[in-house]
């Protein structure tokens, strides 16, 4: 794989195409992004199939940059974990998500959950917990409310670690979610050991359905799973109504995706919230 410069992280398959000019023109543009409060959470819904309401949200960060528009987190997440601007852009968006979620809340509307992504090196840096800890005290949001989206990568770099941060952050209140599940090369015996409270169907496994019979086989395997567990599943990439329709009757009563609702800019939320739930 492709080095970044003064760094030991590889890029991300969906990075390869970023050039090293380019790299440095987006870590200045991006230090100065997150000055100029660029970096704006949308929203993306999250439904539970049985009673088909909005439960929760996954927050998505967007970069809305004056002259190149909206710049996917592709394109800079990677970036922000080699320079650890991570850290900063991490909790500006943890502090966004438990302000939107009070706003809707002042407004009437009171999700039952709100999901955050963490990186890997955002869990492993040694603030993390007290930067979520002082980010809940400054919202006043009820902890529970908050789901983190974890991934196995911090199994691989310091498993020990990564455990005892988990076990924190389950001390705090919030709830943690194993994201991209299945994707990874950790074995199932993690699932033991970790304080998780969901897993998360990799939208590669739920793309195909319910044609192709090896995803067919993985996405009953990891429902199976949750439930042997004792783990909510979430899938997540569901873009047909017939893929919601195969997933609740195989037991994933939580999904998201495009064929609910892209992610949305917080203030188009709501508004898609309530008719959502009125249909
Ligand atoms: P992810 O956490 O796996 O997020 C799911 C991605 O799938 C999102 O892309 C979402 O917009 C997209 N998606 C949702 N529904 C569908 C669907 O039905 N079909 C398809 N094809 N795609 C769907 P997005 O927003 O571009 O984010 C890409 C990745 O960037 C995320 O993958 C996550 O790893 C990372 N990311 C995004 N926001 C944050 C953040 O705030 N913090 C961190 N650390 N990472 C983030
Ligand atoms: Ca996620
Ligand atoms: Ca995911
Ligand atoms: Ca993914």
């Amino acid at each position: 794989a492709k080095k970044l410069p003064h760094s030991g992280y590889a890029f991300h398959s969906s990075e390869l195409t970023t050039t090293t000019s380019e790299y440095f023109f987006y870590e200045k543009a991006l230090r100065q992004g997150i000055e100029n409060k660029e970096l704006i959470t949308y929203f993306q819904p999250q439904i539970c199939l049985k009673a088909n309401r909005v439960i929760g949200a996954e927050a998505l960060v967007r970069w809305l940059h004056p002259e190149m528009g909206v710049v996917p987190p592709s394109k800079f997440i990677g970036i922000s974990e080699s320079t650890g601007l991570i850290i900063p852009l991490g909790r500006e968006i943890l502090a966004q998500a438990c302000r939107h979620w009070q706003a809707w809340q002042k407004q009437g509307f009171e999700l039952e959950r709100i999901s955050v992504n963490v990186s890997t090196i955002q869990l492993m840096h040694q603030d993390f917990v007290s930067s979520v800890a002082e980010v809940l005290a400054e919202t006043g949001i009820n902890p529970a409310v908050l789901e983190l989206e974890v991934t196995e990568s911090f199994l691989l770099q310091n498993e020990q670690q990564g455990i005892e941060v988990l076990y924190a952050l389950k001390e705090l209140g919030v709830a943690l979610s194993m994201d991209d599940f299945g994707t990874g090369f950790s074995s199932l015996s993690y699932l033991k050991k970790l304080p998780l409270d969901q897993l998360k169907i990799d939208q590669s496994f739920v793309q195909s359905l319910p044609d192709d019979a090896e995803d067919l086989a993985i996405v009953e395997a990891i429902i199976a799973v949750g439930k042997a567990v004792g783990v909510e599943v979430i899938a997540e990439g569901v873009e047909t109504e017939l893929q919601a329709k195969f997933l609740h009757d195989k037991g994933c009563l939580l999904a998201q995706g495009f064929g609910f609702s892209r992610p949305l800019p917080p203030e188009e939320f709501l508004g898609w919230c309530r008719s959502f739930n009125q249909m």
